[in-house]
């Protein structure tokens, strides 16, 4: 392969200039260079290590760009960042680093180029192409990186028991590449993160969760999160999932093992949807199978209110995790609560009354709810499995009948509360209530249109039922 094709942007050889100017060596290295041979499209976050200091190269860069763009200093970590295009370039003095027990940010000291490549996390991110004219585009791979490539594999560079312990948000990136990449991760490595799983306790929630998005935007998240199980990184992080493993056995009654079945969902919403928070909603749609699940001998295995029970769970592990508690949180809250309403439609007649309250209750994220519904069916029986995916069209095909003719998504009561003051002279009570209610129930059982009069009317009828006087009309 000519490495030197990865160089082609302009601004290598301006990089290049500036190093030769500094008289220091400079590479990129790390994704940049990975992505290139795997031909992952192309990279806009570029890395470079200048042995010597980072911070000058990136002012000397920055000084010989045309456009002179600003030079982002961080002095604690000793790196300088730059855009230029719409690309960000990040410049570092080769280092060399040491751990403690207790933190993944290492004591740092400068190093050399072979100190850099032995901190990366990755055989496969510890690559580098040389960018001093003499060696334009020369690669330097002393941990047989392209070989890991072409085989598919993630290694660490040194010892991984060591790699993972210094910095354990290491463990998560692996199975996060391994899970982009469609990659194995080797024995050692699979072994060493089981071993220390239980490091994963000084990660930040940011970050973890940041690594769990990435697996979550994956094409097929499920090898990410098999992977967490399987190296008891899952139970650290999300015991939640953890605990819908299993099949249990009373009196020949068994259910479906809920973790398996929540990972198929999730797999299959991928092929539907990048919304990352429809992916966490698949994700954790059945949590709250856990704590409901009981056994009833005339009924068999039950998980009752599971959908409630779990929007709860859903608040609290976003708490937890320090996830955004905002409308992204009330959306997967909303999913998970109304996960099952389709379902019993699909394994029933469609009525249309039925479709309206759906569509009322769901408001905007009814398409969405479909999508997860739709996901939802993982029956191995090919009649059943065609059965409900025919009645999730009878629904979406009604859903947009309904919205067309009754404007339920959104509802605003056709009569308003002060209409209803005004006509029957009545001050804030409970029957105003009471008809709004009625109207709307008759709305959407479909006994009358949502419209004006016909509103008026039920309103009227409904008034004299409960005694009320209509003001002008004694
Ligand atoms: P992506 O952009 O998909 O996250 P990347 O490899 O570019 O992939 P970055 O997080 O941008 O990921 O890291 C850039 C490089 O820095 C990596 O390729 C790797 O060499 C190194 N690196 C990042 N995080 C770590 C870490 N925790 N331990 C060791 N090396 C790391």
């Amino acid at each position: 392969m000519n490495y030197k094709e990865a160089l082609q942007h302009p601004v290598f050889r301006t990089i290049s200039l500036a190093a030769e100017e500094l008289q220091l060596e400079a590479y990129v290295i790390g994704g940049f260079v990975r992505d290139f041979i795997l031909k992952r499209g192309n990279a806009k976050d570029i890395d470079i290590v200048a042995i010597g200091s980072g911070i000058k190269l990136a002012k000397q860069v920055a000084k010989n760009l045309p456009n002179k763009p600003k030079v982002q200093v961080f002095k604690t970590y000793g790196t300088a960042m730059l855009r230029y295009d719409d690309i960000e370039i990040e410049f570092v003095g080769a280092r060399k680093e040491s751990y403690s027990e207790d933190s993944r940010n290492p004591v740092v000291e400068n190093g050399s180029l072979q100190d850099d490549q032995n901190r990366r996390d990755f055989t496969i991110n510890a690559l580098a192409l040389g960018l001093n004219e003499d060696a334009f585009g020369k690669l330097l791979d002393p941990f047989n990186g392209i070989q890991d490539l072409e085989h598919q594999i993630i290694r660490t560079p040194l010892n991984p028991d060591i790699t993972y312990s210094d910095d354990p948000l290491r463990m998560l990136r692996a199975i996060r590449f391994a899970t982009q990449l469609h990659f194995t991760i080797e024995a050692h490595s699979l072994n060493a993160i089981t071993k220390n799983a239980s490091r994963i306790k000084i990660i930040t929630k940011e970050r973890i969760v940041a690594e769990l998005n990435k697996i979550l935007e994956s094409p097929k998240p499920s090898i990410g999160f098999l992977l967490l199980e399987k190296t008891g990184l899952l139970d650290h992080i999300l015991p939640e999932l953890t605990a819908l493993k299993g099949v249990e056995e009373v009196e020949g009654q068994r259910h479906k093992d809920n973790f398996y079945h929540t990972l198929e969902v999730v797999d299959n919403i991928s092929e539907h949807t990048d919304n990352l928070w429809l992916r966490w909603a698949a994700l954790l749609h059945d949590i709250g199978k856990a704590p409901t699940k009981k056994f009833n001998k005339k009924v068999g295995w039950t998980f009752h209110g599971h959908e409630f029970v779990g929007a709860k769970m859903v608040y609290r592990l976003f708490k937890r995790l320090k996830m955004p508690l905002n409308d992204k949180m009330k959306f997967v809250q909303k999913m998970v609560l109304m996960s099952s309403r389709p379902i019993v439609l699909a394994q029933d007649i469609v009525t249309d009354s039925a479709v309206r309250r759906l569509v009322f209750d769901a408001g905007d994220y009814v398409d969405d709810l479909m999508t997860l519904c739709e996901a939802d069916i993982t029956t191995k029986n090919p009649k059943r499995f065609k059965k409900y995916h025919n009645n999730f069209k009878i629904v979406r095909d009604k859903i947009v009948e309904v919205e067309a003719r009754d404007h339920v998504r959104n509802f605003q009561p056709p009569i308003s509360g002060e209409e209803i003051m005004k006509t029957f002279n009545l001050k804030p009570s409970k029957e105003i209530g009471v008809i709004k209610e009625f109207i709307k129930e008759a709305i959407l059982e479909g006994d009358i249109p949502n419209e004006y009069e016909a509103a008026y009317n039920l309103m009227l009828e409904k008034g004299k039922k409960l005694g009320l006087k209509v003001i002008g009309n004694d």
